[in-house]
């Protein structure tokens, strides 16, 4: 069976979730057994033009991202976005908070007029196009996105929880962050991460989204029984939850 043909691309972003893949070392040379990279402005100078598999990290935050986008849509049999920018535009949205010529001033400065540093609203991959599947997180995680390539390769649907960051977090016996007075927002994000925030004492800031169908009137009833309100988490929110669905 001849393995299918994998190009990665990216938009705005920090490359992390790439780094990842860079990272995955001896992982790599498995992962090379089951799909063959022909695209990957990061590793390889290859240019292939074709492919089945397009692998997108980052935001759309400018018009030719949009068309950019479209054409590897148009090119790939499945496209996967990885990473929070991707996926639902992540720390990128923050600037959709804002007038966006302001902010172009307040990050460039005079520089800001130049042509090249155009910019948009922010957009997770699938406000744009079809996206078939998503590997979450910021950065995403590398075991988690080895999983989905293999499912890929071999036809196979791969398994996203649909469920929030507690049920994994309670799993691992930790106590509540909320019983340290802190705020976290491990109800209302989506699991598949095995809750490392929370398992190293720190709140979960919600790096993978919001779960698909979050008990939002769940989250607000925690929020009265430990004294916070929901001002307080829709600022937890900002980071990772800007213009999202599902915002309380
Ligand atoms: S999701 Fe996070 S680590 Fe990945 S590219 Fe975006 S900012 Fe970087
Ligand atoms: S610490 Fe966070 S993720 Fe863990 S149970 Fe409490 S609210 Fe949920
Ligand atoms: S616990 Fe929350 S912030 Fe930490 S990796 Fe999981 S989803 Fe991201």
């Amino acid at each position: 069976m001849s393995r299918p043909r994998v190009a990665i691309f990216d938009f705005a972003c920090c490359e992390g979730c790439q780094l990842q893949i860079v990272n995955m070392e001896e992982e790599i040379l498995d992962l090379l057994g089951v799909v063959e990279p022909v695209e990957w402005r990061e590793a390889m100078s290859e240019q292939s033009g074709s492919w089945d598999i397009a692998i997108v990290e980052g935001s759309i935050t400018r018009p030719e991202d949009e068309e950019r986008v479209k054409r590897i849509r148009e090119k790939s049999k499945l496209l996967v976005a990885i990473g929070a920018c991707a996926t639902s535009g992540g720390v990128n949205k923050l600037k959709n908070n804002f007038d966006l010529e302001e902010v172009k001033r307040c990050v460039y400065g005079p520089a800001a007029e130049m042509p090249h540093l155009d910019t948009a609203q922010t957009r997770a991959v699938d406000e744009v196009v079809k996206v078939d599947f998503k590997v979450y997180g910021c950065p995403m995680d590398k075991k988690e996105f080895a999983y989905v390539v293999r499912c890929l390769a071999i036809g196979k649907t791969p398994f996203v929880p649909g469920y929030p960051v507690c049920v994994e977090c309670k799993m691992r016996g930790n106590v509540c962050r909320y019983e340290y007075g802190e705020l976290c927002l491990g109800p209302v994000t989506r699991a598949g991460c095995g809750a490392p925030c929370p398992s190293a004492g720190f709140w979960c800031f919600g790096c993978r989204g919001y779960v698909d169908d979050p008990n939002v009137q769940a989250a607000k009833d925690v929020m009265t029984l430990y004294g916070k309100t929901v001002e307080d988490l829709r600022s937890r929110m900002l980071v990772f939850g800007s213009k999202q669905e599902h915002t309380p």
